[in-house]
């Protein structure tokens, strides 16, 4: 994927996750001002530097360079130089309090083009599947039209930030880089999840992590459907009120979104395992245990009714009823894993 270096900080990139984590924080931050009754709905709102000060104590207790990876301050800080501002801490200190709601807005919805970014497809520029690509030019876009209302003696205008995203589609600087519209890039993310979840259900012998990816691919796919018809618009992407929960009146939304679902003990074992074996320490009988308990295979031998003797093999996680198809008659043959060697 197209990425940034962090200046200064070798070995550090701008990754997706960081976008994420940044817009959590812009709507936790916007959630405070709502609490403490400052939106930019409200036609008068008085400054004050208290409340300032709550946005920053939140600020410093979470998001401080030092608490946080480099990534996140560069991010951060990022976005404080587009006014002209050297840290986000300062960035809240200084704007005034009416139109700081605003900015935020605004840095939420930079992040949330971004994040709109599809799997890299044949038929586009990869800038269009890059994250970091998609915010870099979203960024100077946003820049451009920033500088046209100063020269103008405008302010921010309170325009939905969605119709601001929906217009930046057709920006000739998004068009020559070849990024997508929201509509095409929502129909090609959801093309390659119903393909992926068929390949899942149809390949993956592996009975409980099968059903794991099927249910997260459902919820994806759910999701990306009901964004369809409204492109950047979403009560839970960008919030009114900064909290993405409040919103959330329908059902199965509440299942899929509210972190209901509970991963079998297998597949919590398997995500463990793999984080531990890529990413931590694991001493030698724990390594083989792991690999024994996920690598190994079951091996059987079956004799069809074409006459024809073929051998499968079945990963351990496989479940009775698991089929196998005979090379020479296309036979389909269920098998109990149970019935076979393990090896
Ligand atoms: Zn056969």
């Amino acid at each position: 994927m197209l990425t940034l270096a962090v200046p200064k900080e070798p070995g550090w990139y701008l990754k997706p996750s960081t976008i994420l984590e940044s817009r959590a924080l812009i709507h936790s931050l916007r959630w405070i001002l709502y609490n403490l009754g400052h939106t930019s709905n409200l036609e008068v709102v008085r400054d004050g530097p208290d409340i300032k000060e709550e946005l920053v104590l939140f600020l410093n207790s979470f998001y401080s360079p030092e608490r946080v990876s480099p990534d996140y301050s560069f991010l951060l800080n990022l976005f404080a130089h587009i006014w002209e501002e050297n840290t986000f801490a300062n960035l809240i200190r200084r704007m005034p309090l009416p139109n700081l709601d605003s900015v935020l807005m605004f840095i939420d919805g930079l992040c949330w083009y971004s994040l709109q970014a599809p799997p890299p497809a044949d038929d586009s520029s990869p800038w269009n599947a890059s994250p970091v690509v998609r915010l870099v030019i979203a960024i100077k876009c946003f820049e451009g039209l920033l500088e046209e209302l100063s020269e103008k003696g405008k302010k921010l205008p309170r325009t939905p930030v969605a119709q601001f995203l929906t217009d930046l589609d057709q920006h000739p600087l998004v068009e020559k880089n070849g990024l997508l519209t929201v509509e095409r890039n929502l129909e090609y993310a959801l093309e390659k999840l119903r393909w992926a979840q068929e390949v899942n259900k149809s390949e993956n012998r592996h009975g409980a992590m099968m059903r794991h990816f099927d249910y997260i691919f459902e919820v994806q796919i759910r999701q990306i459907e009901n964004r369809l018809p409204d492109g950047y618009n979403s009560h839970q992407g960008m919030p009114q009120d900064g909290n993405p929960m409040s919103r959330i009146s329908d059902n199965k939304d509440a299942k899929h979104l509210l972190m209901e679902y509970i991963p079998s003990e297998d597949v919590v074992s398997w995500f463990a395992f793999r984080e531990k074996l890529l990413f931590g320490f694991l001493n030698r009988t724990d390594v083989e245990a792991g690999l024994r308990k996920w690598f190994s295979t079951y091996e059987g031998l079956i004799i069809c009714d074409c006459e024809h003797i073929f051998s499968f093999t079945l990963p351990s996680g496989a479940e009775p009823g698991v089929q196998v198809t005979c090379i020479n008659c296309s036979t389909r043959h269920d098998v109990d894993p149970r019935d076979a060697r393990i090896i």
